[in-house]
């Protein structure tokens, strides 16, 4: 079954369920202070379970293009060396506000894995709440219950707070949720050795496939938990991981969302994807960041040096790096493939082919723009990776770090990913300080430059909680006459 069509059964299925199709909510977050970008189905209905709004319809199901690149999920650092964790992917969902529950979502998730896409039930395990006594809960013996009656008990796998008990923040609400997981192993490999225990073990064969929440409670702000009077379903399903899984592959990669992308990269670099572990990190790489980048600019969000634009641009560069070392890309490359992707989400998501020579112009300027610095920077880099090994020193320090940043436009986290593949780290404290000297530097000739107005600004220097996190933030807040 091709990608479009295992996408269009998902929405029918929910449909003959009288589930009503919502369209995707933006992947940039413009409303919320506490998320930058969509990372999962249920951002757009939040309101609805925190019951500041009711429901337009009790039972929903859509397709989210969703973002995992900062904050609680950080998948970056995962994609393109793993095979199953993406930038940019899709989140299959249905909904039930205040309508059915775990019965209803249980059987219906079993009956579209197997009766409708076939998914041998040889190859599936499921998880539930295994209980957690610092909270006082049970094992959720409702959703075993449910299970057991259509999957032998073997396959069934308790599970632990972390995996199986979703929460959405500090308080809220809250509650048990069920896995599906998928064993792609060969017949061999699974003959020999059970896939049980790999479950939730970042086996690359044994992936997660769907997660069913329950939600039930609603945590209060001393902690405890009531019962929700109202209760709810909240489901996601990576649809890059079900395409996988239906089409057999033993990579998101190998499926036809990717390879026809794969393709164009290797017609235009002459290598060969499979080539070598470097040449697939890099591919993959690429043609998974072109869909955050693409995304995230259709949906209003261009490349800057703030917040979620510094996001994308700091994404961009990582993969523009990724094709100049190891697939010898030294002109711009990735806006080439636009019109590919959006010819392939032309029905789902109209949006990109509708600014599809907008999106390319803009990648391709960005592109150009690193790339003028890009060669110098990888020198410089060199030259001191050498100087460090001389005097057998490991981190590089917080002053190189930032000038390869503000001179060559080497986001931190690109730096700090060389000096990994070289076996080194970096002083990302010194880094932090070394911006903060600059901001303040900044400021003071702004004061002098402006005459009889000076700058009033927000900004307390930069916070370090991470590089994930670090913004060059610059608001300007107001401006104050003297
Ligand atoms: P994992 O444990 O594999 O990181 P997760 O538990 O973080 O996944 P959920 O938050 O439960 O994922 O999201 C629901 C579904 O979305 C997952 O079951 C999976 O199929 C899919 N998914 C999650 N993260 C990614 C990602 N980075 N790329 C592709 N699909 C993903
Ligand atoms: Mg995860
Ligand atoms: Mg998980
Ligand atoms: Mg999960």
């Amino acid at each position: 079954m091709e990608a479009k069509k295992i996408r269009s059964t998902f929405i029918e299925f929910f449909q003959s369920k009288q589930h009503q199709f919502v369209p995707s909510s933006p992947i940039v977050v413009k409303n919320d202070p506490t998320l930058m970008f969509t990372n999962a189905g249920m951002n757009q209905f939040k309101d609805y379970f925190l019951g500041n709004e009711i429901a337009k319809a009790t039972r929903v199901a859509n397709s989210q293009k969703c973002l995992r690149v900062s904050g609680k999920h950080n998948d970056l650092e995962e994609v393109g060396v793993d095979t199953y964790h993406h930038t940019m992917f899709e989140m299959l969902g249905n909904w039930s506000f205040g309508d059915y529950f775990k019965k209803e979502a249980i059987e219906w998730a079993w009956e579209l894995l197997t009766d409708v896409y076939k998914l041998p039930k040889d190859r599936l395990y499921v998880s539930v709440f295994g209980g957690d006594t610092s909270d006082g809960l049970d094992k959720d013996i409702e959703a075993f219950d449910l299970w057991k009656n259509i999957v032998p008990e073997d396959r069934i796998i308790f599970g632990s707070k972390k995996d199986n008990f979703w929460e959405m923040g500090d308080t809220g609400p809250c509650g048990p949720c069920s896995e599906i997981h998928v064993d792609l192993r060969s017949d061999e490999e699974r003959a020999s050795e059970s896939g049980f225990d790999l479950v939730n073990n970042d086996h690359p064969q044994v992936i997660e496939i769907w997660n069913l929440v329950f939600m039930q409670f609603n945590r209060l702000s001393d902690g405890s938990l009531k019962e929700l009077p109202a209760k709810h379903v909240d489901t996601g399903m990576g649809f890059e991981r079900l395409v996988r899984a239906i089409q057999e592959k033993s990579s998101n990669y190998d499926t036809d969302i990717f390879i026809p992308f794969i393709q164009i990269l290797e017609q235009k670099s002459g290598k060969t994807y499979g080539e070598s572990e470097k040449i697939d990190i890099a591919m993959r790489v690429i043609v998974d960041h072109i869909r955050a980048i693409a995304f995230t600019i259709a949906d209003g969000q261009l490349p800057s040096n703030n917040k979620a634009g510094y996001v994308i641009r700091r994404i961009l560069r990582r993969a523009v790096r990724y094709g100049y070392t190891f697939l010898g890309f030294q002109k711009p490359f990735m806006f080439d493939l636009m019109p590919l992707l959006a010819e392939n989400f032309g029905e789902i998501f109209p949006e990109v082919a509708a600014q599809q020579d907008f999106i390319a112009k803009v990648i391709q300027e960005e592109e150009a723009s690193f790339l003028r610095t890009l060669d110098n920077g990888l020198k410089i880099l060199d030259q001191i990776q050498v100087e460090m090994a001389s005097k057998s020193e490991k981190v590089i320090d917080g002053k190189t770090a930032f000038e390869l940043y503000d001179t060559f436009g080497f986001p931190l986290d690109l730096t700090s990913l060389i000096a990994r593949e070289n076996g080194l780290s970096i002083d990302e404290k010194g880094f932090a300080e070394e911006m903060a000297k600059q901001k303040n530097r900044s400021r003071a000739a702004a004061e002098q430059e402006t005459g009889d107005w000076i700058m009033v600004s927000d900004e307390e220097g930069v916070e370090f909680i991470g590089y994930d996190h670090l913004e060059a933030s610059s608001k300007i807040v107001k401006y104050r006459q003297i």
